[in-house]
């Protein structure tokens, strides 16, 4: 069986299991403290329900390590209801004079049938009024970056900044189709990149990437080498910045499946600090590394005394573009074995140290 078609049956199994929520259930947001292109503010992220990922509701399955679909509604939201449920989460924040808006739409902002435009640019122009608001980030799919998509936009919000984050992952064409299932290639991102790059005299566009750190059937070297190699060949493309996502163990995915075999283990924070430590020593454009999930038994893991320690100088880091500065903790003895193993005997020394469940 090739891995879209288990990508597919996985998947169809766990809509069989999932309870249906309600839009209000499906929308959600948050505030924190986060670095904008204009300067340290304040980022209200939001989660709006839409029909969900056509990746992932095609024959394809999605991709291998994203449970987004499991979170969207599955049928056509009314553009209205889009339009109330952003304004009713973004009104729960208060602003600062320096704020950004992130919306997370679980697939791509830009294409119409998982947000319509209608709604699409209610929010626009609802955002293009308030002043505080410095950016606007949305995510998208590459074959969703087109210019007259992006014209349209931008006659809605006007000057304001507006960054497309693409989940590239990988710039190895081999580990993005067969290990993720993504579905793209490495042209068809660098055609959205000379997309956004061909509006930049014209309108306040930027660009991210999402890199994905430690996808399926990958040591723990061989990850933390793919991680640094992508970001090289972002900030060659052109890309304005760049975000990492190591993997956490979502219900109902291929890599949960690997995971509960034991054939699969999210990173070590380890890897995590030595990615994000390479990177900004040696490239100019900013970095993030998410910190989901990190500590806890799904998620990227050292040990109970280092895990938090090193989680919050992340964060730190991420806001002051800073290098992580050396912690010493027993565990980091078993990461550097962990290094010198093999994709096929790695997993084993993983789980014996892991704290059982
Ligand atoms: S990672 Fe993005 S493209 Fe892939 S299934 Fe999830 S939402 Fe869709
Ligand atoms: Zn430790």
């Amino acid at each position: 069986m090739g891995i879209q078609e288990l990508n597919k049956e996985i998947r169809t199994n766990s809509f069989e299991k999932m309870k249906k929520r309600s839009l209000k259930q499906l929308t959600a947001s948050w505030y924190q403290d986060d670095l904008l292109y204009s300067g340290v503010g304040k980022t209200i992220s939001i989660i709006l329900p839409t029909i969900g990922c056509s990746w992932a509701l095609g024959d394809s399955g999605g991709c291998t390590m994203c449970s987004y679909i499991s979170d969207s509604f599955l049928e056509n939201v009314n553009a209205d209801e889009v339009f109330e449920l952003f304004v009713s989460e973004f009104e729960k924040h208060d602003l600062t004079e320096n704020t950004g808006v992130k919306i997370f739409a679980s697939g791509s902002f830009l294409n119409p049938i998982e947000v319509p435009t209608v709604a699409r640019d209610k929010i626009l122009k609802y955002l293009s009024k308030k002043n505080d608001v410095k950016e606007l980030v949305v995510e998208s799919r590459p074959e969703y970056i087109k210019k007259n998509v992006l014209k349209d936009i931008f006659a809605c919000l006007g000057d304001k900044l507006f960054e497309v984050s693409v989940g590239l992952e990988t710039s190895n064409d081999f580990t993005r189709e067969e290990k993720i299932n993504k579905g793209f290639s490495e042209e068809d991102f660098e055609k959205s990149m000379e997309t956004i790059k061909s509006l930049k005299n014209s309108y306040n566009i930027k660009s991210k990437a999402y890199i994905l750190v430690k996808p399926i059937l990958t040591s723990e070297s061989e990850a933390i080498e793919d991680a640094i190699e992508t970001a090289t060949y972002c900030e060659r493309t052109g890309v304005d910045r760049i975000s990492f996502t190591p993997t956490t163990i979502h219900k109902g995915t291929l890599v949960e499946q690997l995971w509960k075999r034991g054939s699969y283990q999210p990173p070590w924070i380890w890897s995590v600090v030595e990615i994000i430590n390479e990177t900004r020593k040696n490239l100019s454009i900013p970095s993030f590394m998410d910190t989901s999930g990190f500590g806890s038994r799904r998620g990227p893991y050292n040990c109970k005394k280092c895990n938090k320690i090193l989680k919050n100088a992340i964060i730190e880091s991420n806001i002051k573009q800073s290098l992580i500065e050396e912690v010493n903790c027993e565990c980091k003895s078993h990461w550097i074995g962990d290094k010198k193993s093999s994709s096929l005997n790695y997993s084993k020394t993983r789980v014996k140290h892991l704290p059982l469940i």
